[in-house]
């Protein structure tokens, strides 16, 4: 089952909260004078126009990105994020977002490389013509990144940060993204992994968050952002979580600002509200 279509969600609260926390990992990682791979088990097209087509339907971003286009007061690691979509956009008009490849893409250094994932027959030939400048420096793969991470594992630099941020069509998927990193840590128990989930009033995410903590990992991080109350029918998404095996130690610090900023910067009602905790390493 191949229906969802990232587009549609492009720049909303979750690509914000997702695609600042993956640039802030690439910038830590950019600290250490030292090659790494960044992996994108579901890459999505790469790229994503916001005055269009699907991402113009529902406007999604207009609860994202768009509370942020203007703002003077950002913490130094989101104005970098809000920066690098701003590049973006030469004119000033909001009309490109970049997806997880095109957010790493450009902080990586000549000698880091990317390996992405893709397996929607639409989204593969986009993320290839969106990433066409990179050349030799990224390797797409049209297939299953869940199976195709195992084959990545170690990673020739002995450095790399995994994104794994899969549809979640299928209830499968969060016992998937158990296992893939069970398994994972046994081939490359150093590597960061970020994995981003939706808040649903369903008990498969917090039941995959359970047993991510229970991994055998020396630390991890997990952090959400709420943007509503949950709707009275059970419905919805009200809002996305993220969370990071052997995350760098100074990220706990940045999100104590960054969290409370974007929750007061995206609520959409009183219920917005966010959650941090870790286990130290
Ligand atoms: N990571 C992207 C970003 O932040 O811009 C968004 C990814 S979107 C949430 C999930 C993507 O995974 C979709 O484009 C979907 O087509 C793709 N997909 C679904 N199942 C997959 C699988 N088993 N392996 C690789 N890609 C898959």
């Amino acid at each position: 089952m191949l229906s969802y279509r990232h587009a549609f969600h492009a720049g909303n609260h979750a690509d914000v909260l997702k695609h600042y926390v993956l640039a802030s990992l690439i910038d830590y990682l950019n600290q250490k004078d030292k090659p790494y791979w960044y992996i994108d088990t579901h890459a999505g097209a790469g790229c994503y126009q916001l005055d269009a087509g699907y991402a113009a339907k529902n406007a999604e971003y207009t609860g994202g990105i768009a509370r942020l286009w203007d703002r003077k007061d950002l913490p130094a690691a989101l104005a970098s994020y809000v920066e690098q979509v701003k590049a973006m956009n030469a004119d000033g008009a909001m009309r490109l977002y970049p997806g997880s490849p095109l957010v790493a893409q450009p902080r990586l250094r000549a000698e880091d490389k990317l390996r992405l994932f893709e397996l929607h027959p639409t989204d593969f030939p986009l993320l290839e013509e969106n990433l066409a400048s990179a050349g030799r420096q990224a390797k797409l793969v049209k297939g299953d990144g869940f199976a195709g991470l195992k084959s990545l594992l170690p990673p020739a630099p002995r450095r790399a940060l995994t994104l794994i941020d899969p549809p979640y069509e299928e209830k499968k998927d969060y016992q998937r993204v158990v296992d893939t990193l069970a398994d994972g840590l046994t081939r490359f128990a150093t590597g960061v992994y970020m994995v981003w989930y939706p808040l649903l009033q369903r008990s498969e995410p917090r039941l995959m968050i359970e047993q991510l903590k229970q991994l055998p990992v020396k630390g991890w991080l997990h952090a959400s952002l709420t943007v509503h109350k949950p709707r009275s029918d059970g419905f919805g998404m009200h809002g996305s979580g993220l969370f990071i095996l052997n995350p760098p130690w100074l990220l706990h610090e940045e999100l104590q600002t960054t969290l409370p900023y974007l929750r007061d910067a995206l609520a959409l009602d009183a219920g917005a509200s966010y959650q941090l905790e870790q286990q130290a390493s």
